[in-house]
């Protein structure tokens, strides 16, 4: 990277794109808590979501491992936001990409995907028992293909690791080194674990906080020591039922469990008064936010995360006969409120 003054001139190529992300005041979170809420724009990555992080330290860590090598492919089974972060990272370094990715996800990842060349292979959801999995099926699919590796990002420690190293290490600077607590969701845990870790190692008073969907277990598992699900979400990306390696460990303090009512909430909000347009799971977290700082007390300073766009929901969370046929509220009630 190379800097005038402090100011970034240019990138030396597109993998430093990724990271250094900025932090913006939310409004109305703030307000509604009478705190200072942040929020960090992981969507404004190169490929819209925090997950170009972790698939840049996945990749890398397979590179020095020896396991990768020019003109290898990686294999992940993701949600989406992982895949297209690591066909991102795989097209500038020369690698090929097969993304495993359950059918329920949107479309406009799945076209994504496929634009950037992308190997896509769909497959219906299926509990992680269940060998059809899609984790399961990419890392057969990893197997059976010559010359690849399995990114593995529910396992692979590399995942969190990035988040120590770069997630962390950003917040603690934009805060001043003064910050209350953070929060955010669930996937694979490598972001609540990975920027927990590293804002403990600079200030052990830090509350460090779960927001965990509806219909993910580990609400359960941190309150009452005990994997239990209750509910549903329809919010891609988040919500785990087990304690994955990059969970292991994680230096969680305390928790809250949000509704996708209650996330889509802050979403219409942040988008109407605020022209932010993002995935529900960001509203989960904001959710969380809200709920971390009415904890923490009036005036405290908490920091969460603007996981993906918005952009990448235009024809569900964004689209009215989706949210209807979800049970969803009126996306433009927000305004009508406002008009009253
Ligand atoms: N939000 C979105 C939109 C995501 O795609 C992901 C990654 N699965 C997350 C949040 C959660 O991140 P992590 O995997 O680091 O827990």
């Amino acid at each position: 990277m190379a800097k005038l003054g402090g100011v970034t001139i240019f990138c030396a190529n597109s993998i430093d794109l990724i990271g250094n992300t900025p932090l913006v005041r939310l409004s109305g979170p703030s307000a509604a808590a009478g705190a200072e809420i942040f929020g960090k724009c992981e969507y404004t990555n190169p490929g819209a979501s925090i997950k170009d992080r972790a698939a840049l330290y996945i990749v890398r860590d397979a590179e020095e491992r020896g396991l990768l090598h020019p003109g290898g492919t990686i294999v992940e089974g993701t949600a989406g936001n992982t895949g297209i972060g690591l066909a991102l990272v795989g097209n500038a370094l020369g690698y090929k990409t097969i993304i495993v990715m359950p059918d329920t996800q949107s479309r406009e990842k799945m076209d994504t995907l496929r634009a950037l060349g992308a190997e896509l292979v769909l497959v219906p959801p299926a509990p992680f028992a269940n060998p059809g999995h899609f984790v399961h099926t990419s890392r057969r699919i990893a197997e059976e293909t010559a010359g690849a590796v399995w990114a593995n990002q529910f396992d692979n420690i590399a995942n969190r690791r990035a988040h120590v190293c770069t997630t962390a290490a950003e917040i603690w600077d934009q805060m001043g080194g003064r910050i209350d607590g953070f929060t955010c969701a669930a996937g694979t845990g490598g972001t609540i674990a990975g920027v927990g870790m590293g804002l403990k190692e600079r200030d052990a008073n830090v509350t460090i906080a779960l927001t965990d969907p509806h219909g993910a277990a580990l609400y359960n598992h941190y309150a009452h020591g005990e994997l239990r699900a209750e509910g549903s979400s329809v919010a891609e990306g988040i919500g785990q039922s087990r304690i994955t390696a990059n969970l292991d460990g994680a230096p969680i303090d305390t928790q809250f469990r949000i509704s996708d009512a209650d996330g889509d909430y802050w979403v219409r909000r942040l988008l109407d008064e605020e022209g932010l347009c993002l995935g529900l799971s960001s509203g989960i977290n904001v959710a969380g936010a809200v709920a971390l700082a009415q904890q923490l007390g009036k005036g405290s300073r908490i920091v969460t995360i603007l996981a993906d766009t918005g952009f990448r929901y235009l024809s569900s969370l964004f689209n009215e006969e989706w949210r209807a046929a979800k049970g969803f509220a009126p996306l433009r009630v927000a305004n009508a409120d406002r008009a009253a």
